[in-house]
């Protein structure tokens, strides 16, 4: 079912106002109480990162390609990030190995031992179409969310929309950045600079705009450690797609397994 009109205005007023991040955060007990019974917002709860990883591990095995991509598509025409960021968190969790961390800070997801307000959390997917992707808690809110949702249908439209996105980026040119390719999406579909940059960091984690030198997650779980940073940008792009210019191209490889019915149609 989708997201209440309602308890979806209760989570993204907590946190944001027209001039953003909110300082003072706070919501009336009768809109908590409503946003919480509409499945917005939840009580804090303490998960250990053990746990988040065991969450994240299982959200995934309930999760299909099909239904991830088909949300992705239905997002785009719609500007319900909400349904985009599901392709980042699956395409980030399914390799991801059962693991533990004893540390402030696991070496292998990255992901710190406090846990994060599940309701920023689920503000940043309902807002931009997700932040977090690598933490395994987002991972698991975000596919127990789709999964909330049911089945999602894309349209023509959709359909469409997502291959100009890739004819955008494999026309920006040899020279082309991130930049180049955030601004000339611009006009393609309804969306602002904050979630076309989301939406190209998704097409990273999915391998579909990677520098196919570097470790991506398509092809296995990158570890922290190998998530090499860019010494040129300091304007928070995600690995990979940090790495990408307009001479990596796209992967057909990975467009063909994502969306293998983009070409005709279905
Ligand atoms: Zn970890």
């Amino acid at each position: 079912m989708p997201l209440d009109k309602r308890a979806r205005k209760i989570l993204i007023d907590t946190f944001w106002s027209p001039s953003g991040w909110k300082r003072e955060r706070a919501v009336s007990p009768d809109d908590l109480a409503y946003a919480k019974e509409h499945g917005s917002m939840f009580d804090p709860v303490e998960v250990s990162h053990d746990e988040a990883v065991d969450a994240a591990i299982n959200a995934v095995a309930r999760t299909t390609s099909g239904a991830v991509t088909r949300a992705f598509l239905a997002s785009l025409s719609t500007r319900r990030l909400e349904l985009r960021s599901a392709l980042g968190s699956y395409a980030v969790g399914r390799h991801m190995q059962a693991h533990s961390s004893a540390g402030a800070r696991c070496v292998y997801c990255g992901e710190y031992q406090n846990a994060a307000d599940p309701n920023i959390l689920n503000f940043e997917r309902i807002k931009w179409g997700g932040v977090r992707h690598y933490n395994p808690r987002y991972i698991a809110l975000d596919l127990e969310a789709l999964a909330a949702e049911g089945a999602v249908t894309p349209t023509d439209e959709d359909r469409q929309i997502l291959r100009s996105i890739f004819e955008t980026a494999k026309g920006i040119g040899q020279k082309g950045r991130l930049g180049d390719l955030e601004r000339a999406l611009s006009g393609l579909f309804p969306s602002n600079s904050s979630e076309r940059r989301t939406l190209i960091g998704i097409l990273g984690y999915a391998g579909i705009l990677i520098d196919p030198g570097r470790p991506d997650f398509r092809r296995g779980f990158v570890p922290d450690a190998k998530r090499e940073q860019t010494p040129w940008h300091k304007d928070d792009w995600p690995y990979p797609v940090q790495w990408w210019t307009g001479s990596c191209g796209v992967s057909e490889s990975a467009i063909d397994e994502w969306f293998p019915d983009l070409e005709n149609g279905s």
